[in-house]
C-alpha cells in the first residue's frame, strides 16, 4: 500500500535527517518505526501524512505518487500524542465536526460517530467534553476521530506517550484489537522497544535517518542486523 523509493529529507538544505529510505508497507500490516529521539521517525511519518514533502525520492500510496492525491482523498487518518481535541465541543461533536467540513450528511455522521465510539468503548461518554475525560479516554477519542473517516491507513505518533504504564499497556491491546478487527494498515511511531515488539507485524529500527533493520519482532530480537540494533533492543529489557 506504501512504497518509499530513495526518500530523503533535509529541513535546512544541508543536513539530511532522513537518508535514502527504501521500504514498503503491505496492506493490513502494522509497522512500527522504532528508534531514539532525533533518528527521523516523526519526519518519515510527516511525509507519509503529507505534512512535509520529501527533499528527494518518491512515496507511492495505493499505486499513485502521494503528492498527486489531494489530502482529503488519501484515506489517511492521523493520531498524535497531543490529541488536539476541541475543548468546547462534546466528544460526539469532536468526531462529527471534521466530517461536516467534508459535507457528510447528518445521518451518515451520526452513524459513523456511534460506530467509532463503540469501537473504542466510549459510546456512553459521547456527550461529555474532552476536559471531563481521563487521558486514556481522550486518547480513545482521538483514535475514534481518525476512524470515522474509515481510513485505509492510520498513522500514529507516540499516541500513548502521555499515559502511565498500566494504561499504556491496556491501550496497546486495544489498538492491536482495532487493527485486527478493521484490517486497517497502521504505521506507528514509538521510542519504546517493548511497545514496538508487542504490537507490530514488522519493526523498522531507525538510527541517524536510516532504517537499520526492518523485520518481524522475533527476528529483530534473535538476529539483530548490527550492533546498534542489538544494543537499542537490549536497553531496558
Ligand atoms: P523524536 O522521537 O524525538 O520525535 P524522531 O526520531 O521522530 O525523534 P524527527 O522528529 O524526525 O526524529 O527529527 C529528526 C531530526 O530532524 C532532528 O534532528 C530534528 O531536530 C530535525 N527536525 C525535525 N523537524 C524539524 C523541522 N520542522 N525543522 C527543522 N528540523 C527538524
Amino acid at each position: 500500500i506504501i512504497v518509499f523509493d530513495k526518500v530523503t529529507k533535509s529541513y535546512d538544505g544541508t543536513t539530511q535527517v532522513v537518508k535514502s529510505l527504501d521500504f514498503a508497507v503491505e496492506r493490513g500490516e502494522f509497522v512500527t518505526l522504532l528508534g531514539p529521539s532525533g533518528s527521523g521517525k516523526t519526519t518519515t511519518l510527516m511525509m507519509l501524512a503529507g505534512f512535509e514533502d520529501p527533499s528527494g525520492g518518491t512515496i507511492t500510496f495505493d499505486g499513485r505518487p502521494l503528492n498527486n492525491v489531494p489530502a482529503h482523498r488519501r484515506g489517511i487518518g492521523v493520531v498524535f500524542q497531543n490529541y488536539a481535541l476541541f475543548p468546547h465541543m462534546s466528544v460526539a461533536a469532536n468526531l462529527s465536526f471534521p466530517m461536516e467540513m467534508q459535507s457528510v450528511s447528518r445521518a451518515e455522521r451520526e452513524e459513523r460517530v456511534r460506530g467509532a465510539l463503540d469501537m473504542v468503548k466510549l459510546g456512553h461518554l459521547a456527550d461529555r467534553r474532552p476536559t471531563q475525560l481521563s487521558g486514556g479516554q481522550q486518547q480513545r477519542v482521538a483514535l475514534a476521530r481518525a476512524l470515522v473517516f474509515r481510513p485505509k491507513l492510520v498513522l500514529m505518533d507516540e499516541p500513548l506517550g502521555a499515559l502511565d504504564k498500566q494504561l499504556r499497556e491496556h491501550m496497546q491491546l486495544e489498538i492491536k484489537h482495532i487493527h485486527e478487527q478493521l484490517g486497517v494498515t497502521v504505521v506507528y511511531v514509538t521510542h519504546d522497544q517493548g511497545e514496538a515488539l508487542t504490537m507490530s507485524n514488522r519493526v523498522a529500527v531507525f538510527h541517524h535517518g536510516r532504517i537499520q533493520q526492518l523485520a518481524p519482532p522475533n527476528e529483530i530480537y534473535e538476529k539483530p542486523a548490527n550492533a546498534f540494533v542489538a544494543s537499542f533492543i537490549g536497553e531496558n529489557n
